[in-house]
């Protein structure tokens, strides 16, 4: 089985939606930072957790999954988001730039009729705070395929908490555990990057 991607979502995970009075959680640190395309003096602010730069980086660091940026920050999430929490650099997937005013045009998130025919068959641990019921059915079907698919859904006004990379890592070592043949494991007694 192909190593599971772990696909990334940046606003309403890692920067969470302010409150109605603008207010966002005393956990993240203000940043102003120019998107690409946007003129310079045309800046935004953001804010991001700095304890979420070790947590992401202790679970890609496992090697158990393949991390993708799966965001409308697009190459941004790159070039920008990712050296803010300290995280390495991996990729972004190439999401189109639709005409919608909702982010579930057809019932379900949009990136996902892009994120599908990426993924093929691969398994895919999946952190967005925008999936619908429709997304959820989508997931338990492939799963039910033989393609595993977890979807990991923070709230948008929290943003990612630890237990939600806690849930990606158990699933990850349980899709491992059950690829290896139950001899190999118990001989090798540690998991890729378990030192
Ligand atoms: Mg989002």
């Amino acid at each position: 089985m192909p190593l599971p991607r772990l696909l990334l979502d940046i606003d309403g995970v890692l920067i969470p939606f302010p409150t109605a009075d603008g207010s966002t959680p005393p956990t993240h640190i203000r940043h102003t930072v120019l998107p690409t395309g946007r003129n310079p003096g045309d800046s935004v602010t953001i804010w991001l957790n700095p304890a979420h730069g070790p947590l992401l980086a202790g679970l890609l660091g496992s090697g158990l999954v393949a991390p993708v940026w799966c965001t409308s920050w697009r190459k941004d999430a790159t070039t920008i988001i990712g050296p803010l929490l300290g995280l390495p650099e991996f990729p972004c997937l190439d999401l189109p730039r639709p005409q919608i005013t909702t982010s579930h045009p057809n019932g379900y998130l949009w990136k996902r009729d892009h994120v599908s025919p990426w993924l093929g068959g691969d398994p895919v641990a999946w952190i967005d705070d925008d999936f619908t019921a429709l997304d959820h059915t989508w997931a338990a079907e492939r799963t039910a395929r033989g393609n595993p698919t977890l979807l990991i859904q923070p709230d948008a006004y929290a943003g990612l908490q630890p237990p939600h990379l806690a849930d990606a890592h158990t699933w990850a070592v349980q899709l491992w555990e059950s690829s290896v043949p139950a001899e190999e494991t118990s001989r090798c007694g540690h998991l890729p990057n378990d030192s």
